[in-house]
């Protein structure tokens, strides 16, 4: 008798610093394509884990978008800011491995190093042998090794970084008491039985880190698919900062089309203003993921 595959789960893991846009929709919609297709379960988690960064309200509209626009969850909504503890037990493993050091380095400080893969500053080490002024509150920065890491992006293809060289040692929390989002979507993936990943491309250069994380403790690998990151015709990722608009609420046909579009799929022109339920039942009847553009971004325009 062949095995049976263990059950499939996806997800969909807004920051809540504002409404959803036509961006946030993207990876809203394949990532809820892509686990229906699969008779499989879809959750939403609000990674508010930066309170300072997010807005109050805020989660409430994603959350209310998200049903006026047919995306119906399973379950309960998780809120990474009552997930603390689980977050401070990983800590505390990572520690007891060995794995972490205190930084008491600031922003300004590094301000002058070189950059890594997702622009930040590409760590110089300074603290990995002790605080540079002790005393300071500090951070816990993870020790990373230059090994390369690698995994089949289920749309990006092969994708490949050293930490070590691209990335640097980094913060799992920060010096102000917060935990980062690297280390908890991490634990929060695999608390959730989390085992498909789709969102934007702009975390693809996250991916390792997160791989790094699960080796380190011991947590099970989701399948990783990138999507296409909208940007305007500057190039510009469609975002809070870029004043994208957010989503009509009360006229869910033309985004929810537009971004079957963007994702490649060809939705039917007479569907453009049907009820959400309707562009969504032709959407799971004809969705492939291979569809989508292997691009990292790609120009979006109404
Ligand atoms: N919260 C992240 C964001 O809104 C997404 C995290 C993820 O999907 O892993 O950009
Ligand atoms: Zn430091």
């Amino acid at each position: 008798m062949l095995a049976k595959p263990g059950p499939v789960c996806g997800r969909f893991a807004p920051s809540p610093t504002g409404p959803l846009h036509f961006g946030s929709l993207i990876a809203a919609l394949g990532s809820f394509l892509e686990a229906r297709t699969q008779r499989s379960q879809w959750l939403v988690r609000i990674e508010d884990v930066d309170v300072p960064r997010t807005t109050p309200g805020a989660a409430d509209a994603i959350l209310q978008t998200l049903e006026r626009y047919g995306l119906l969850w399973d379950g309960d909504v998780w809120f990474q800011s009552q997930r603390t503890e689980r977050y401070q037990a990983a800590l505390e493993e990572l520690s007891r491995a060995g794995r972490l050091y205190p930084c008491t380095c600031t922003r300004r400080e590094l301000a002058g190093c070189q950059r890594g893969a997702d622009g930040s500053p590409l760590y110089p080490g300074y603290c990995r042998t002790g605080p540079r002024q002790p005393g300071r509150p500090h951070a816990f920065r993870l020790r990373v090794t230059d090994t390369r890491l690698t995994f089949q992006d289920a749309v990006q293809g092969e994708y490949h970084q050293r930490l070590e060289s691209e990335v640097g040692d980094f913060v799992i929390r920060r010096a102000d008491g917060l935990f980062t989002y690297q280390l908890a979507v991490v634990v929060d993936d695999a608390d959730q039985g989390i085992t498909e990943v789709i969102r934007g491309a702009d975390l693809l250069d996250s991916t390792p880190r997160q791989l790094y994380l699960q080796m380190l403790l011991g947590l099970p690998r989701p399948r990783y698919g990138h999507l296409p990151v909208a940007v305007d015709e500057r190039g510009d990722k469609l975002s809070k900062q870029t004043r994208a608009p957010p989503l009509d609420d009360h006229n869910p046909g033309p985004a929810l089309w537009d971004a079957l579009r963007f994702l490649g799929q060809q939705p039917p022109a007479d569907l453009l203003n049907a009820p959400p339920a309707e562009i969504l039942n032709w959407a799971l009847a004809h969705w492939r993921l291979q569809r989508v553009s292997v691009a990292r971004t790609q120009p979006w325009t109404r």
